[in-house]
């Protein structure tokens, strides 16, 4: 007898971690060294934490042995709650805070709270596709509303209309976007929240990269452009501080809370059964939120950050049969690959081929629920050499690169 998955894992995909990065491993076991541009975890990559945090949270080591409350400790709930009052967001408690091991828990737990069978959610095409994966998991179907290379990856909003049915009961907005790397304007974050309002839908704002924007492009976050619409926010440490292994991120929840009693009691009560989330990283949120935002010197000009961006696009778009938009936040390029010069029919099969031959590991577009096959991610975190070296491979391996 074969022991098999559960029915509910056929259609549930990670493949930024599926199968592309289990040939990198197979190769790796062979013996070669492996350039894995293919998750945004920065510390590998020399950015590393702000002293301060990792000294805070080894001195709150000695009370952080026991449980906490399953929503987390006062301090960082009140943290975050302060942190969006200064963003202005409206009516906001230390109660409407909910502590997670990192925005990725929080994801599957929300989608679980809110979703009955056949519900749907409209998500973003390309997505960071832990959206997609959580809402089929609990049942729900996602429903995939464009976003427009041509207008810098913003949300198409007609699009959005179009697929809202009777059965939508939420929008996530991934703003700085991960894969694209688009930071949206206000006027498309108030054109979403309106069809909120018209449809009585839930804003689900992953907002991870909030402070991870270049060229002085300002980040609207969503829940301080309404307060009559029901917004569940999230954030966390694993990117803009640098935190990823901590495992530490939160939902605050805003708008309408009084007619969404009921939602948030299952959401505490997913929380609750799963005790808490890690203590010792939850010390290392007030200290994180307050004080000087380290941040910044990466993503201003001159920081690693923005200069790597900057060489990154620059090469790719060097590259014959390479376009892409300029990302202005976050750590990612999506740049398309023209398809007809390459005579790509398999984009899962193009980031194999360059994997084996290059030993440097890449995502295909479709990984993000991306419908076509001309487009694939790079992580720019690498260093100015690694980045050349690595973006040359790419251009060589195309010179003569037929599928
Ligand atoms: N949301 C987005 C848009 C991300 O890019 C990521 C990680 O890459 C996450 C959520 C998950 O973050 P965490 O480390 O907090 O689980």
């Amino acid at each position: 007898m074969e022991f098999k998955k559960s029915l509910k894992l056929a259609n549930v995909f990670y493949d930024i971690r599926g199968p592309v990065l289990q040939e990198a491993k197979r190769l790796e076991e062979e013996g070669h060294r492996i350039l894995k541009l293919n998750i945004g975890n920065p510390t590998p990559f020399g950015f590393n934490a702000p002293d301060e945090i990792i000294t805070d949270v080894i001195r709150n080591l000695p009370s952080a042995e026991g449980y906490s409350d399953s929503k987390g400790i006062y301090s960082a709930r009140k943290a975050v709650m302060q942190y969006y009052q200064q963003k202005r967001v409206a009516n906001v408690d230390v109660e409407d805070v909910i502590l997670g091991n990192g925005v990725s828990e929080l994801i599957v737990m929300t989608t679980q709270a809110i979703l009955n069978d056949g519900d749907q959610v409209l998500v973003p095409a390309p997505d960071y596709p832990l959206w997609t994966g959580a809402v089929t998991l609990a049942g729900g179907k996602a429903v995939h509303y464009l976003c427009d290379e041509a207008q810098d990856w913003y949300p198409d909003l007609d699009d959005m209309r179009a697929k809202i049915t009777e059965r939508t009961k939420a929008i996530v907005v991934i703003n700085p976007n991960n894969p694209t790397g688009a930071v949206y304007p206000k006027e498309i974050l108030e054109g979403i929240l309106q069809l909120a309002r018209e449809h009585q839908l839930i804003v689900l704002a992953d907002e991870i990269y909030d402070k991870i924007t270049y060229d002085g492009v300002e980040h609207f976050t969503m829940a301080a452009l309404a307060d009559d619409v029901l917004t569940l926010t999230f954030n966390g440490l694993s990117k803009v501080y640098r935190l990823a292994g901590f495992r530490s991120g939160w939902i605050m929840v805003s708008g309408p809370k009084h007619k969404a009693r009921d939602l948030l009691e299952g959401l505490n009560m997913l929380a609750s059964m799963r005790l808490c989330a890690n203590v010792p990283a939850q010390h290392a949120i007030q200290t994180s939120l307050g004080g000087y935002q380290s941040i910044y010197d990466l993503t201003k000009p001159g920081g690693r950050m923005c200069e790597q961006r900057n060489l990154a696009w620059e090469m790719l778009t060097a590259i014959p049969g390479i376009t892409c938009v300029k990302p202005k936040g976050a750590l990612y390029l999506f740049p398309r690959i023209d398809i007809r010069k390459f005579n790509i029919q398999n984009d899962e099969r193009f980031v194999l081929d360059f994997l084996r031959e290059q030993k440097i590991l890449l995502v295909h577009g479709r990984a993000f629920n991306w419908p076509e096959v001309d487009h694939f991610r790079v992580v720019f975190l690498p260093n100015h050499e690694t980045l050349t070296e690595a973006l040359g491979k790419l251009e060589q391996f195309l010179s003569s690169y037929q599928q």
